[in-house]
């Protein structure tokens, strides 16, 4: 399952690989598609001798070894996963041979040693605070960590750099937008100051973008309400009612979206 991204509009924004904050880096992987954006962000967090990297991104021995060699042989202390889609954990097996690290995740069959995530977990690696927040949504086991000292948050597929997330067949619309909400909640009470998504570009309005992703749910939603009224039969009817101004090959995406969300109203 890749980063499913579908666009709203928007410049490309640049240059992605090697931006940051004062302790993350990010290490662009070449895996750029309509459904990856520019391909997929490992950040690799540190403030000293050791690192922690996020999302090795696909078994690609290419991109495993640039992120080897950006460390400038500081030691990984541990792979953290923001998800298992096979674009940001793929490589995680391999990246951990190669490194000698644990890999810790939510979802247990990603996990690599003893440890493994949760919602409200707490850990410093690499020197780095890290939070961990539960989000799932976009997938069940989707993460989102929280660097306090840079008031920066690494949203893997739960918030992307441009367009909007969709959300997959393992993943579930009330539980995102429950997810969207305690992070607004969490991004105004800590002053966020960055979002750093696991495809695209920093964002810099934590806040805005994520009043927009709201506003853009509730909206689609709307849509799709008033599309049924209109006759549309199912999901394939809709998303050539209300996604018409997206593009084609991003259709089957946009029916995986339009899924979730009538499963979603199903349930109210
Ligand atoms: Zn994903």
């Amino acid at each position: 399952m890749s980063g499913l991204s579908l666009p709203i509009e928007g410049p490309i924004e640049g240059p992605i690989d090697g931006s940051g904050t004062a302790t993350a880096v990010n290490v662009l992987a070449p895996n750029a598609s309509p459904m990856t954006l520019d391909g997929t962000n490992t950040w690799v967090l540190g403030r000293g001798e050791s690192v922690a990297v996020v999302d090795p991104g696909p078994d690609d021995p290419g991109h495993l070894s640039t992120v080897v060699s950006r460390l400038g042989g500081r030691n990984v202390e541990v792979i953290l996963l923001t998800h298992g889609h096979e674009d940001h954990s793929g490589g995680a097996r391999r990246f951990a041979e190669m490194v000698k690290s644990p890999v810790r995740a939510l979802d247990r069959t990603h996990v690599l040693g003893e440890e493994g995530l949760e919602d409200g977990d707490a850990l410093t690696a690499g020197g780095v605070e890290i939070r961990v927040i539960g989000t799932p949504g976009h997938s069940f086991d989707s993460l989102c960590f929280w660097l306090p000292e840079d008031g920066a948050l690494l949203t893997g597929d739960t918030i992307l750099g441009r367009g909007t997330t969709v959300i997959a067949p393992d993943g579930d619309l009330a539980d995102y937008l429950r997810s969207l909400d305690r992070l607004r909640a969490m991004a105004e009470l800590s002053e966020a100051e960055s979002l750093l998504p696991g495809h695209g570009p920093i964002l810099a309005d934590p806040i805005g973008k994520l009043d927009e992703y709201i506003t853009h749910r509730r909206q689609r939603l709307d849509q799709i309400r008033q599309a049924i009224r209109d006759g549309a039969k199912d999901a394939r009817e809709i998303v050539e009612m209300v996604y018409a101004e997206v593009p084609r090959e991003l259709w089957p995406a946009a029916e995986m979206s339009v899924a979730a969300q009538l499963n979603y109203l199903k349930k109210l």
